[in-house]
């Protein structure tokens, strides 16, 4: 039976990171993974540039039954530490937007750092590894793996959630949470696209394709202002993904369409100005000519001259366009959520360490813990700040 101070499962940004921080400590880490390579989120993230952190990071981007748990990981090892990290590898980055810092190249530099940093650890990765069982006695945890079994004083779970199962996701670190008496909140799916109602559905379809920026109100207030792509499924986009996780089955979410402009006194001062233009043909300075086309087929722009249009069709078509509520049918779900709400209840962890309270020895780090960030580099920043947390305590 091999011996190692620490196992840890799940070769993604939590896992890879904590091995990395606790082998350069001087632990001698084993980090297991089912898959063929490690950190295939990483690459598969930000359209393969990775957004690996939020120039805004703070707790309050952060969605979790227990809102302050994140708190001491994300001042403990910040933004800025990460950034450091990425300047002394010498990855050239960029903000996009809101914050959010993307490899000017590829993913695939992330991993590589994450990977050198385990190399300066002497981390030994195991990939293909399945974990058949986990028992614990007094001298720490006992893995039976496909083929062979190993031991060590810390289990460390970085197994992350359940969204995009293509890319190795897997419930087994709730199981194992379950199985050593900690309680799991139920998971859903999060940052993912909203699929509608056939009628509507069928009349949006034409729009596939067309984004246009708005802010969108999920019914507990929240609010985000970003841009909303529609799909042939139904809606995405960042606005989108971002309001989905605080969307409950059956709630309407209400969209602004015009941000920017209010609808009202624009409508007036075309009049003024062109009183013989038509709607439509107004609407489209500020919308998506294909959007406005669709919404008067719909009847819900009239298909008038700005002259012929009356004051309470004009307030009732900005009221409209300005509040355009919408109750999605679903989510896409798992298969394309990038996050998974919900998870390991923190209450029973350390904030300081991540180490169950109840079960010496046991950490849950990243995305399995209930703790679920905004898109935009908010859930890797957790990933690293937990990992972090927790590496110094193994
Ligand atoms: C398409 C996509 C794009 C994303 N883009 C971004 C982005 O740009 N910025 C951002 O901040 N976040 C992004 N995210 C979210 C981010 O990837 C996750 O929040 C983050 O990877 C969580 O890290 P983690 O280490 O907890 O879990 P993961 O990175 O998911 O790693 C978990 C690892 O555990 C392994 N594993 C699972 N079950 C087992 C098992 N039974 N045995 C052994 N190993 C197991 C998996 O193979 C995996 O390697 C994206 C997510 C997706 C799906």
């Amino acid at each position: 039976m091999e011996q190692f101070d620490v196992i840890i499962i799940g070769a993604g940004a939590a896992g890879l990171f904590c091995a990395a921080q606790a082998g350069q400590r001087g632990r001698r880490v084993l980090l297991l993974d089912n898959g063929k390579k490690p950190g295939r989120k990483i690459l598969m993230s930000g359209g393969g540039r990775c957004n690996f952190t939020n120039l805004y990071t703070e707790p309050a981007a952060y969605l979790s039954h227990n809102p302050h748990f994140c708190k001491s990981a994300l001042a403990r090892y910040t933004q800025w530490d990460f950034i450091d990290l990425v300047n002394r590898h010498g990855i050239a980055w960029h903000e996009k937007t809101l914050g959010q810092l993307f490899c000017d190249d590829s993913a695939q530099q992330i991993v590589d750092l994450l990977m050198a940093e385990c190399d300066r650890g002497n981390v030994t990765l195991r990939l293909r590894s399945e974990v058949l069982s986990v028992t614990r006695d007094e001298r720490g945890y006992t893995l039976q793996l496909n083929g062979s079994t190993v031991q060590a004083e810390k289990l460390v779970i970085a197994s992350g959630g359940l969204s995009m199962p293509g890319l190795g996701a897997s419930p087994f670190g709730y199981k194992i949470a379950e199985q050593f008496g900690l309680s799991v909140f139920p998971t859903r799916a999060a940052l993912v696209p909203f699929t509608l109602h056939k009628p509507l559905l069928e009349q949006l379809q034409t729009l596939s394709g067309v984004a246009l920026d708005t802010t969108i109100d999920a019914q507990d207030g929240t609010r985000f202002k970003e841009a909303m792509l529609f799909t042939h499924r139904g809606l995405s986009g960042p606005a989108v993904l971002q309001i989905s996780s605080y969307w409950q089955p059956g709630e309407f979410v209400t969209v602004d369409l015009s941000p920017a402009t209010p609808l009202a006194p624009f409508l007036t001062a075309q009049r003024d100005a062109h009183p013989n233009l038509s709607l439509k043909n107004s609407l489209a300075k500020i919308l998506p000519k294909r959007l406005v086309e669709v919404l008067q087929a719909l009847n819900v722009v009239p298909d008038v001259t700005l002259k012929q249009l009356n004051s309470r069709q004009q307030t009732e078509l900005a009221q409209t366009l300005h509040a355009w509520r919408i109750q999605p049918n679903g989510t896409e779900g798992y298969r394309t959520a990038e996050v998974t709400l919900g998870g390991v209840d923190t209450t029973q962890l350390s904030s300081k360490t991540m180490e169950a309270r109840a079960v010496p020895g046991l950490y849950f780090i990243g995305e399995v813990a209930d703790v679920t960030g905004w898109l935009g580099g908010y859930n890797f920043q957790w990933a690293w700040s937990s990992a972090w947390a927790c590496a110094q305590a193994l």
